[in-house]
């Protein structure tokens, strides 16, 4: 049975995975129509076309929907962030969890860990 090339190489979520690891923020890009989507998928989501590639990500965005989740230790942001290339990915932004606001403007950066991961800071410093 021939094997679909699209699965040869490793998939579009180790993909990212392996940007963060370098310290990079890419989004998948679809050379067919030029839609941008995360999370990274096999097929573009507006076109289901396959050739899709993985372009660095502005990093600039806005609080889409906020809330503080709230634990013995205190609270911290989890907000839906809207990329500036459109897709929304849910994220935590820095700083007093209490002073995210919709549609406030954003700016991510990978923090280190294990696994890496994308955390925004409120545009102008927290
Ligand atoms: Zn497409």
């Amino acid at each position: 049975m021939p094997q679909d090339p699209r699965f040869d190489d490793p998939g579009p979520d180790a993909q990212w995975q392996a940007a963060l690891a370098d310290g990079q923020f890419v989004i998948q890009c679809c050379g067919t129509c030029g839609a941008a989507q995360f999370p990274p998928a096999v097929i573009c989501r507006a076109c289901h076309g396959a050739m899709l590639k993985m372009v660095p990500a502005s990093g600039k965005g806005t609080v889409y929907s906020t809330t503080t989740v709230r634990g013995r230790e205190g609270g911290h942001d989890v907000s839906i962030i809207e990329l500036a290339e459109g897709p929304r990915m849910m994220a935590c932004v820095e700083g007093d969890p209490e002073a995210v606001r919709i549609g406030q403007a954003v700016t991510a950066r990978v923090a280190a860990g294990e696994p890496p991961r994308v955390v925004f800071s409120p545009e102008g410093g927290a």
